[in-house]
């Protein structure tokens, strides 16, 4: 590795950039969620846990949501998955798991809806 490369590496000293005084409680979770990375349904998320009584949850994002589950080979996405639901189940206690996917999402190129909606019945 040259000398230019380490340099390159190097990080800025830390700066602080946002103060904001969070709950120190832990909570009880009212639903841990586990959808798709795809900012574009975030506002309809929202709606439909505000419509469903969620305000507390834990979310899981992840492109393609739980597709690494219904694959033979998920691996390493398929372990971050149970490890994320795992942590949510022990730590926060919530009362039900909710899956969502999408329609065109990038994780499922060419790939009809009903192979999508299948992938999120466990
Ligand atoms: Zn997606």
């Amino acid at each position: 590795m040259s000398s230019a490369s380490t340099a390159a590496i190097q990080a800025p000293p830390l700066a602080k950039v946002f103060h904001f005084d969070s709950p120190r409680e832990v909570y009880t979770a009212d639903a841990c969620v586990i959808s798709c990375f795809d900012a574009r349904f975030d506002r309809a998320l929202r709606k439909f846990f505000k419509r469903r009584g969620i305000q507390v949850y834990d979310h899981v994002k992840i492109p393609a949501s739980v597709k690494p589950w219904a694959m033979p080979d998920g691996g390493a996405d398929s372990d971050i998955l149970l490890r994320a639901l795992g942590t949510s189940l022990r730590l926060h206690h919530p009362g039900k798991v909710l899956l969502f996917g999408h329609t065109d999402c990038g994780g499922y190129p060419d790939t009809p809806n009903a192979v999508v909606v299948q992938d999120l019945v466990l």
